[in-house]
């Protein structure tokens, strides 16, 4: 287990599925209380609570990890703000927020309405702005430490065509992250990020349900395989703990080599 980490509280933004389920899955098995947020699917909300809490404590009924399901649209200012005062009445406090939940469109970017654009950019970017804003006042007014996780992508760095508005919001997550991780590492206030590439969950159902597909995608990895939400949420765990109390303001790429330049594999001429 991770140093530090037993008895935090955390929000997770999106949270009842894919890599933002495997956080909550892992930070409850580290001993923290785990707030998951879900838009649409209570239900999915609470098998990511039971499974968690399985896997922490073995018995439901007797578990000193607390857990939450909470609701809340991170495109909607007033749902965040609901949202944060929530998990502050219940758990007590914040001390972790993970910046999850996050949505692509694809479309060919000179077709690209501004309804689409302003909504990818409202869940990605401006949702993750507001969830830290109402986390890092707390941490302030209670004049405690507090950690941000930003779940970015290779997308931060790599250009996405038909994924305008995707790319441009984890681009921009970059800069969330290190602008305020300069702004607060005197408060105490870490924020880092994680970039995952080609992970194993549902927004990628397009190819991760279609062998062929799948190995095209795969072929393109350097490791020759896409990642696991495990792997994304061990991560995560690290930068969260007090292993990684000296790390602020980075973007830590786990993909398998995606972003090494791939096509330099194998001389050229
Ligand atoms: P996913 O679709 O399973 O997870 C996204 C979650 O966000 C869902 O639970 C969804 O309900 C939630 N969500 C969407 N809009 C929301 C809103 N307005 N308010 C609250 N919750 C909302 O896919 P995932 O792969 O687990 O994605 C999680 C994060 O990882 C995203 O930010 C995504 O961009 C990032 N990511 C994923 C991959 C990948 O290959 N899977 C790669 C790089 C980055």
């Amino acid at each position: 287990t991770m140093k530090g980490l037993k008895g935090k509280n955390v929000l997770i933004t999106g949270a009842s599925s894919g890599i933002g389920q495997a956080i909550a899955i892992r930070l409850a098995q580290e001993g923290c209380n785990i707030a998951i947020n879900y838009r649409k699917s209570l239900e999915e909300a609470e098998d990511t609570e039971e499974m968690a809490i399985q896997k922490a404590c073995g018995d439901i009924n007797n578990c000193s990890v607390q857990s939450l399901p909470i609701q809340g649209d991170v495109s909607q200012e007033a749902d965040i703000i609901e949202m944060v005062n929530t998990v502050i009445e219940k758990f007590g406090s914040l001390d972790i927020l993970i910046n999850n939940a996050g949505i692509q469109k694809e479309c060919p970017s000179h077709e690209l309405t501004t309804a689409d654009f302003d909504q990818v950019l409202g869940v990605n970017l401006r949702g993750a702005y507001l969830c830290a804003r109402e986390a890092i006042k707390h941490y302030l007014s209670q004049n405690r430490s507090g950690v941000i996780i930003n779940i970015s992508s290779v997308h931060e760095v790599i250009p996405r065509p038909m994924y305008l508005s995707y790319s441009i919001s984890k681009g921009g997550m970059e800069n969330l992250t290190k602008t305020l991780a300069l702004e607060y590492a005197n408060r105490s206030i870490r924020v880092n990020a994680i970039a995952p590439g080609a992970t194993i969950t549902p927004i990628n159902e397009a190819w991760t349900d279609d062998p062929e597909k799948k190995a095209v995608v795969e072929s393109h990895i350097p490791m020759n395989r896409a990642g696991t939400a495990e792997e994304m949420a061990a991560a995560v765990a690290f930068l969260a703990s007090d292993e990684a109390a000296y790390i602020t303001g980075q973007t830590l790429f786990i993909d398998g080599g995606l972003t090494l330049y791939a096509d330099f594999r194998e001389a050229w001429s």
